[in-house]
């Protein structure tokens, strides 16, 4: 069991029984899952790329837009700033602030520290990002050199925070520490709540969290006709945002793999629910997602007269995206929920399931609450599917899994990995911010696009035919798309 006021989060490995290799269907996983909730994280004994748990934890808090970030590291460790940056800039002008760059700093360990200690660097970063910026509060990310040796971050933090006035958060996401990156995400969610969040000082039942990448504006509107509003976390809030979240009625989310161990946080610390209910995504779970909204701020009657009147109103033109998109296959890569999420959209459209591949895949949630089970949702919404794969983001068992299943359409959320299937001709749709594929017309928003990218299929087919993989021959003809996974023998 997670203490959400200790130090740090225990690795998804452990507290969820994460897996990063699989293939099956939805039954044989959930048997899985249900059989041994502890996992077996096998990893392959080749991978040709990876991710960092530290950037996943810094992506969220260098965009907290008053605090400020210290990666204390190497200088390399800090190679995703620049990306850091755009995204912040892009969130900036969502929400109608001034575009402006992260506040983040690196601590620039050398030889000489990983020898002798890094707390004079540390301390001196930290002191520097208040000169520069000064914050409401200073996040430091650990790195694998910090934990490797082993700098004492809570006592260099609290140092720092009773020299400067204002807190100091470690933020424990060493990146050697998990196999399973979004172990960052959590480890950030962690200090936040940790260390930011106040008791609620009241509670407000027009208001939820929503945890979320973007903050584009996309539940605003429908929300707004039940007289609830959005609260957008993390990225771009305030510190003192951050400090009211257990003010409100609920915690929601757009991804259970992005918002759940907050929400769990929030809902075990200070009493604020987590939804008992899929995130909105396609027509059923947007219904699901408003009446359980509707019931934790003690709004049914307005909930139900939402469902009913979207319904009505986007129906003309769902009916016709349906019938243009009638017996075609679709197959789904992203991470390990928001695969899920995707599936449920291409369900409501009609569209029949090829298979996916989830980036890995947590055997459990952190709140025991049924209804938040993404792969029993899914399975449940699909009646259930087969060439389900758990790959950690590797393309060279991507291709060999896209050349199996052959579908009609791909849909992907990240912008990485579908050139893959373009370059094997297959037409596909880049989700990209879940936000604007939430709800009801971001049902109607995905449906138009891939109608029109399934009419533009030649454009695929002529980059297609100019483009080869880099793979041998061998591997292309190799049976086993799973050749290079460890024996169960290896599990952590
Ligand atoms: S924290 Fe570790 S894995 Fe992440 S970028 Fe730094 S050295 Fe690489």
């Amino acid at each position: 069991m997670q203490n959400f006021m200790g130090h740090e989060a225990v690795i998804r490995e452990r507290r969820l029984g994460s897996l990063l290799t699989f293939e099956g269907s939805s039954p044989e996983l959930i048997r899985l899952g249900d059989e041994n909730p502890a996992g077996c994280c096998r990893d392959n004994s080749f991978n040709q790329c990876g991710d960092c748990s530290a950037q996943r934890a810094m992506l969220p808090l260098a965009q907290i837009r008053d605090a400020a970030l210290v990666s204390h590291a190497p200088l390399g460790c800090s190679a995703d700033f620049p990306w850091f940056n755009a995204q912040n800039r892009r969130g900036l002008k969502i929400k109608g602030m001034e575009p402006r760059n992260v506040q983040a700093l690196s601590s620039n360990l050398r030889e000489r520290d990983i020898v002798m200690g890094g707390g004079a660097r540390l301390a001196e970063a930290v002191h520097e990002a208040n000169r520069r910026f000064s914050p409401r509060a200073v996040f430091v990310a650990a790195s694998c050199a910090s934990g490797i040796i082993g700098d004492d971050m809570e006592e260099a933090c609290a140092t720092c925070e009773a020299a400067i006035g204002i807190p100091v958060v470690p933020v424990y996401c060493e990146g050697f520490k998990s196999m399973v990156w979004t172990t960052g995400f959590d480890a950030a969610y962690h200090g936040i709540v940790r260390r930011l969040v106040r008791p609620p000082a009241r509670r407000r039942s027009d208001q939820i969290n929503v945890f979320n990448f973007s903050n584009y504006r996309a539940f605003t509107p429908l929300l707004a006709k039940m007289g609830v509003t959005p609260r957008y976390f993390v990225h771009q809030a305030s510190v003192d945002e951050l400090a009211t979240m257990s003010e409100s009625a609920a915690s929601t989310h757009i991804c259970e793999t992005l918002g759940t161990y907050v929400a769990a946080a929030l809902e075990q610390v200070h009493g604020v629910p987590e939804l008992r209910s899929p995130p909105p995504f396609g027509l059923l779970w947007t219904d699901r997602w408003l009446r359980e909204i509707g019931r934790v701020t003690g709004r049914e009657e307005e909930a139900e007269r939402t469902v009913v009147a979207e319904r009505a109103r986007i129906a003309p033109e769902l009916d016709a995206i349906r019938a243009r998109l009638a017996g075609k296959t679709v197959y789904a890569f992203g991470g390990a929920s928001f695969c899920h999420n995707m599936l449920a959209i291409a369900a409501d459209l009609g569209l029949k399931i090829a298979g996916m591949m989830g980036y890995h895949h947590d055997m459990t949630f952190d709140n025991p609450h049924p209804e938040i089970v993404s792969i029993k949702n899914i399975h449940g919404r699909t009646g259930g599917f087969g060439g389900l794969a758990v790959c950690n983001k590797q393309p060279y068992q991507l291709v060999k899994l896209l050349m199996e299943a052959r579908p009609d359409i791909v849909m992907s959320r990240h912008g990485s990995l579908p050139v893959n299937a373009v370059k094997l001709g297959i037409p596909t749709f880049f989700a990209g911010d879940a936000n604007v594929i939430a709800g009801y017309d971001g049902l109607l928003n995905v449906g138009r696009r891939i109608v029109r990218i399934l009419g533009q299929r030649n454009f695929v087919r002529n980059i297609s035919s100019h483009a080869s993989f880099p793979y041998t021959s061998w591997w292309m003809s190799e049976p086993d798309t799973f050749r290079f996974r460890k024996a169960a023998s290896s599990c952590l």
